[in-house]
């Protein structure tokens, strides 16, 4: 599987340079494109009650693929399935009705999913670009071959020391746990928190345990808890006391375990609506026995595979040797953090070239050229995650068998995505992004200066971190 993660790629590469560069870096051919329905600035093609919103800026990629259209023709009339991927954040829906909401009550500007109109909302773009894809492949039925959610943010994190902040506490998640778990989600709106068992932020960023599935018990919690050292950010570390908050935090867990599987579910049915022939239910995910901004126990999905009115039908995640799912369908995603540090750079990236955006976020008060530099380096670290060579594809369960894919009994491995991003693009799609002019170029270089100082050095920093202070900064500034 070729994944795309930007139509902003096709700009500086055509689909052969694409398909022989795989063909090259992997040893086997690609058979599928994946391919994103919206970018991180703007929707990719027209959607029904989106009108006004602008679209993005890669919409039409070049003078040879002026839309869409032409992207999902391109690919097809080379004999390559489509497979249509979305990233829930839509941080470019204007409002704050839908955003994600942190501890404070201060809204992110990506959606919950947990929103049903942000459920709506996805659905409808989703199910747009799979009308489309239909319609341009109308002579090949069957060349839509899958449906793919981004997972891997929907429950941003941010702290500082001594305080989790995790989210999201908008009206419908409350709702959900009001729900499920009176009272539950109070016990999280004070410091410490059960999150401090797991989680620890410290001055650059937010340390975390991910080794805990559903049927780990509140006495290994606190296990790992002390083994981290993460218990002392509690006053009171009485064995009774910190058991009630693994408890607790177990519970918190499956609530929203349940809640982001439903939502998903919910997203893929809207966009199949009315289809007869479905094309599979993808769910991209990190390599992680629980994931913190996915919300998602990756072992549960495991054990309730397959269910009788299953949600999905395959899952991405990078590899981990400690974890492998035995059960679920499954394509191993050759980054490491999957697609989390993928799309959080993008993120960025239109973060830089949207006047609002930008304003309101910590890039605010930097100039065009630090920016740049910035993203240099966040484009950079990202690299370094890529897991680009033949030679990565050994250590997977069925190695090289098959193309890529498990050759033996006992996995479920269907082969692997191939993410075409390298140096040479970073390099250009970063010198011609239009950065928007930001509060700057109204303060003047010396209080610019000033504010930024106070705001600390934001260059070294790992894509991980550097996204959770964005969020976080976003959400105090919103
Ligand atoms: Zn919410």
């Amino acid at each position: 599987m070729l994944e795309i993660p930007s139509l902003a790629i096709l700009r500086y590469r055509t689909p052969e340079e694409l398909i022989s560069n795989f063909t090259q870096l992997w040893g086997v051919e690609p058979t599928a494109v994946s391919l994103p329905a919206t970018e991180f600035d703007g929707p990719l093609f027209g959607v029904d009650g989106l009108r006004g919103i602008k679209f993005s800026t890669y919409a039409s990629v070049s003078n040879v693929l002026n839309g869409f259209e032409d992207v999902v023709q391109e690919f097809a009339s080379r004999g390559m399935g489509i497979v249509l991927t979305i990233c829930p954040n839509l941080s470019f829906i204007p409002g704050e009705g839908l955003s994600v909401r942190d501890i404070l009550g201060d809204a992110s500007p990506q959606l919950c999913v947990a929103n049903p109109r942000s459920v709506e909302v996805i659905a409808a773009i989703l199910g747009t670009g799979v009308d489309i894809v239909r319609e341009v492949c109308a002579q090949q039925p069957g060349k839509l071959q899958g449906i793919a959610i981004d997972a891997t943010d929907l429950w941003p994190m941010g702290g500082s020391l001594g305080r989790v902040e995790a989210t999201c506490f908008c009206a419908f998640c409350t709702q959900h746990f009001d729900r499920v778990a009176p009272d539950l989600l109070l016990r999280f709106k004070t410091f410490p928190n059960p999150w401090s068992l797991l989680l620890k932020p410290s001055n650059t960023g937010i340390g975390f345990v991910d080794e805990v599935g559903p049927l780990t018990s509140p006495e290994e919690i606190v296990g790992l808890s002390r083994q981290r050292g993460y218990v002392e950010q509690f006053q009171n570390a009485a064995e009774s006391y910190l058991l009630e908050n693994a408890n607790l935090l177990l519970r918190y867990m499956r609530a929203r375990h349940e809640q982001t599987v439903g939502a998903i579910a919910a997203i893929f049915d809207q966009a199949c609506h009315e289809l007869d022939d479905l094309p599979r239910r993808i769910l991209i995910i990190e390599g992680e026995r629980y994931g913190w901004t996915t919300g998602i126990w990756a072992e549960e999905l495991d054990l309730a595979y397959p269910a009788g009115d299953r949600t999905f039908d395959e899952v991405w995640l990078n590899a981990n040797p400690n974890f492998i799912l035995t059960r679920v369908p499954y394509r191993v995603y050759m980054w490491r953090r999957s697609r989390y540090v993928i799309s959080s750079f993008f993120d960025l990236a239109a973060s830089a070239t949207d006047p609002t955006r930008r304003a309101i976020s910590q890039i605010a008060l930097r100039p065009p050229g630090q920016i740049r530099k910035i993203l240099y380096q966040r484009f950079y670290q990202m690299l370094a995650y890529g897991l680009n060579s033949e030679g990565a594809l050994l250590s997977l369960p069925g190695g090289l068998r098959r193309g890529g894919a498990s050759g033996e009994g006992d996995s479920t491995r269907l082969g692997f995505v191939g993410v075409s991003l390298d140096r040479e693009f970073g390099e250009r799609f970063i010198n011609q992004l239009n950065i928007a002019p930001g509060q700057v170029d109204i303060l003047g270089d010396q209080e610019a200066e000033a504010h930024q100082s106070q705001a600390g050095a934001l260059s070294n920093i790992d894509p991980h971190i550097m996204q959770l202070l964005l969020h976080q900064f976003q959400a105090r500034e919103g």
